[in-house]
């Protein structure tokens, strides 16, 4: 069996793993697609210390980083259940059953998508989910949002400060964000709000030029000119594979403590599967640091 299985290699798993290793204890990582959501991802200017980098390439460096150290790498593994016995089993859509003394899960997150014509095609070309990431991209550009819950009008507030102008897009009649949030997202004078309204398509030649919505009042359809797209519908953590074992807040993120335990002994979480409230690469490399010290501190006392 394994001292630590990671189940989850993205940069969270990644780091986990790497931290177990260097405590000497025998250590795997199962991960479906290693690099995660990072693999997704274009330019990258937030990751600190490196200027800039793009997804592949840090991808690539943190399986390389991984490999320096006698780690059991299994690519291509899903895990399906987690079961608490002596040891913790981890069962892979395989059928394979892996063992170990500590888990860490870092199964991560992904976005909800609108699934409107266009979103695919224009991704990392003017559609985005993250504005922290790809914010300052749009610097005096007009974009939208899209999404009128609490991600979606701090995304809308948080761009005003950097782009010419932000429309929000509710298919509500109203906005469900907090009314502080509101108060706040009014008062600024370069958003226009639009509720009741349905996306229809994200337009663009070889990047996003607009966007058309249906006025669900009254069905016209109307189209905006922008530079970008933000979509901000929802972030929905990989944790379904837990269901009745592992802890969840009503999000479907696991709920752990600061040391990154979560309510099973020995079982931890780390990254955008858990409950930390900043999807962030440099935050899930920190909590899977910190799951893994978490987990060794686990193991010197069991
Ligand atoms: P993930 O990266 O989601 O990795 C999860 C891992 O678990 C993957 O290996 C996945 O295949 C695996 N997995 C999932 N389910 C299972 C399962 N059941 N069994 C086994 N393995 C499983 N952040 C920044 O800091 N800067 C940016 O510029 C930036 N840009 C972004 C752009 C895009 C388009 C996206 C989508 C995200 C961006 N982010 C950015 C966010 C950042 O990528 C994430 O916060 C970060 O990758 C989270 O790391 P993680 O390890 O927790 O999860």
């Amino acid at each position: 069996p394994f001292d630590i299985l990671v189940v989850g290699g993205g940069p969270a798993g990644a780091s986990a793993a790497i931290y177990a290793a260097r405590k000497g204890l025998r250590t795997g990582i199962a991960a479906e697609r290693f690099g995660g959501q990072v693999k997704d991802t274009l330019g990258i200017e937030n990751f600190i210390t490196v200027r800039y980098t793009e997804g592949p390439k840090l991808a690539a460096n943190l399986e390389e980083h991984v490999k320096e150290y006698p780690i059991d790498v299994m690519k291509l593994q899903r895990g399906r259940r987690l079961e608490k016995k002596e040891l913790i089993e981890v069962e892979l859509e395989s059928g394979a059953v892996l063992k170990s003394k500590a888990v860490i899960i870092s199964t991560g997150a992904r976005w909800r998508n609108i699934g409107v014509p266009g979103e695919a095609e224009f991704k990392n070309k003017g559609v985005a989910y993250c504005p922290h990431c790809d914010g300052p991209i749009f610097k005096g550009k007009p974009v939208a949002v899209i999404g009128g819950g609490n991600s979606g009008i701090e995304a809308a507030i948080d761009l005003a400060g950097i782009v010419e102008h932000v429309t929000v897009l509710e298919f509500l009649p109203e906005l469900k964000a907090d009314v502080v949030l509101q108060q706040r997202l009014y008062s600024l004078p370069n958003v226009t709000v639009l509720k009741n309204v349905q996306t229809k398509e994200i337009t663009g030649t070889d990047k996003v030029n607009g966007l058309s919505y249906i006025d669900r009042s009254t069905g016209d359809i109307h189209h905006l000119e922008l530079q970008g797209v933000f979509i901000l519908i929802g972030l929905i953590p990989n944790t379904d594979w837990l269901d009745g074992t592992v802890e969840r807040n009503q999000c479907g993120e696991i709920i752990v403590d600061s040391r990154g335990a979560t309510n099973v002994p020995g079982v931890f979480a780390a990254g955008d599967c858990t409950t930390a409230p900043y999807k962030q690469i440099i935050i899930a490399m920190g909590s899977g640091a910190n799951a893994a010290l978490g987990a060794f501190d686990y193991l010197i006392r069991n």
